[in-house]
């Protein structure tokens, strides 16, 4: 039983039916989580581990190629440039609106055949000792060999696997986005900017068609209250924006102005670490075992890539146990180091004037070698191959939580 439409739970269902395992999609909404958030970016690593289960095409097909990302301060002076893309091999990050990328990984899924249940939310679940049992907010029961939440940031399956488990902290900022044609702009097809503004972050990238796909994070020390951002119209929004970045140098505050829409992404939330991924026969993955911030460009890619290193554990070792813990002890040092190192460009994105003098001074020795150096190749440069099989792990019988 797999919890959770998002990008996770397709991807696992795919890649469980892969390794021969025959999975069902519980999903809480109608529809799946379509119209939360404006855009995205997948990783090449995403892409490449969707190619993995041979379920890239219709991400690449819905999307536009991003390969590069050039990070400028508020006067617009270059402090680097990142390159999100593996070096070696045909494979590009892909920058998608997020609705085209749930419905293209979810459609691929049900031409498979997948089962995906609408309007079943997870409300309960018990470890039966051979199997696990569901319980869902219109009160039908389902039973399975085991359950992996997919269940996103805000995880009900993290919460049953561990009572005590931390939630996600809020951090300080708020993303909106919005897209613009007509404005000029200081960068070419596919090549993001990222500006570091005096007062708030802005991100922009022409596409192919000449619309300008942007975001911004504001600044809002006071985690805003479920619904409140949804209620403030696009004017608002423009007039707020506007202001923000009307000193800042580039075209954040005209491509906001000419913006006919303004949609919040909501407030920004991570969970750097969570202590246990799995008990018995339950297990979480993607946001709901670890979100990094927006800001690492790397949630969905780590979704995509628990859902098939899992699959392959379920498939290669003997028992449920020693497949959830050799997959933990493979995963959990790559996704940490990723979350940790978002969380500190987050800081960078809210700092205050003494902050900025200094982020503006160092961001220029450090980006070039973050960018491009072993940590990018580890980001974006990560490929799992399916026909390795998954080692034993040492400590398969520690105990559980
Ligand atoms: C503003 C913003 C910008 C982002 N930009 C990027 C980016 O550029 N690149 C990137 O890689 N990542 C980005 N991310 C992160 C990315 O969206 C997530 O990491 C990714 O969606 C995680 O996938 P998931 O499947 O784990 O969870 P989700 O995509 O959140 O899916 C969870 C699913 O579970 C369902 N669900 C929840 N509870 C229940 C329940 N109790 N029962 C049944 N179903 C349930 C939900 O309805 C949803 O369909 C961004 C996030 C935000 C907020």
């Amino acid at each position: 039983m797999i919890i959770g439409s998002g990008i996770a739970g397709p991807a696992a269902a795919m890649a469980l039916q892969k390794a021969g395992i025959d999975p069902v999609v519980y999903e809480a909404h109608t529809t799946g989580a379509d119209g939360v958030g404006v855009f995205l970016t997948l990783g090449s690593n995403g892409i490449d581990a969707l190619r993995t289960i041979d379920a890239d095409a219709p991400a690449i097909t819905a999307g536009f190629a991003t390969p590069t990302m050039d990070i400028v301060s508020t006067t617009g002076k270059a402090l680097g440039r990142i390159r999100t893309s593996r070096p070696d091999a045909n494979v590009t990050s892909r920058t998608l609106k997020r609705a085209d990328l749930y419905g293209a990984i979810r459609d691929e899924a049900l031409r498979r055949g997948i089962r995906i249940e609408h309007d079943k939310r997870l409300v309960d679940a018990q470890n039966t000792g051979n199997g696990v049992r569901a319980v869902f907010a219109d009160g039908s029961e389902e039973y399975g060999d085991l359950l992996i939440g997919c269940d996103g940031i805000h995880s009900t399956v993290r919460g049953l696997i561990d009572p005590a488990a931390p939630a996600p902290a809020y951090s300080g900022l708020i993303g909106l986005g919005g897209y613009t044609r007509g404005v000029p702009v200081d960068t070419r097809t596919g090549s993001y900017r990222m500006m570091f503004g005096k007062r708030a972050f802005f991100g922009y990238v022409p596409a192919p068609d000449g619309e300008v796909w942007w975001f911004a994070n504001l600044p809002r020390p006071a985690e805003p209250a479920r619904g409140e951002l949804e209620n403030i119209g696009s004017e608002q929004w423009r007039r707020e924006l506007t202001d923000l970045f009307a000193d800042d140098a580039g075209p954040a505050a005209a491509l906001v102005r000419a913006s006919q829409e303004i949609t919040p992404a909501g407030p920004m939330h991570a969970l750097l670490t969570l202590p246990a991924w799995h008990r018995g026969r339950m297990i979480t993955i993607g946001d709901a075992a670890h979100a990094p911030s927006p800001t690492s460009g790397q949630g969905a890619s780590l979704s995509v890539e628990d859902a098939v290193e899992l699959a392959k554990a379920l498939r290669d070792l003997p028992t449920i146990e020693s497949a959830f813990t050799a997959y933990e002890a493979l995963r959990r040092p790559r996704v940490e180091r990723i979350v940790k190192q978002a969380a500190r460009v987050n800081n960078n994105k809210a700092a205050g004037p003494a902050g900025r003098i200094i982020r503006d001074l160092v961001m220029p020795l450090i980006l070039p070698r973050l960018a491009n150096g072993e940590q990018s190749r580890q980001t974006y440069g990560h490929h799992i191959d399916w026909d390795t099989t998954t080692a034993a792990p040492e400590n398969a019988g520690r105990p559980q939580p």
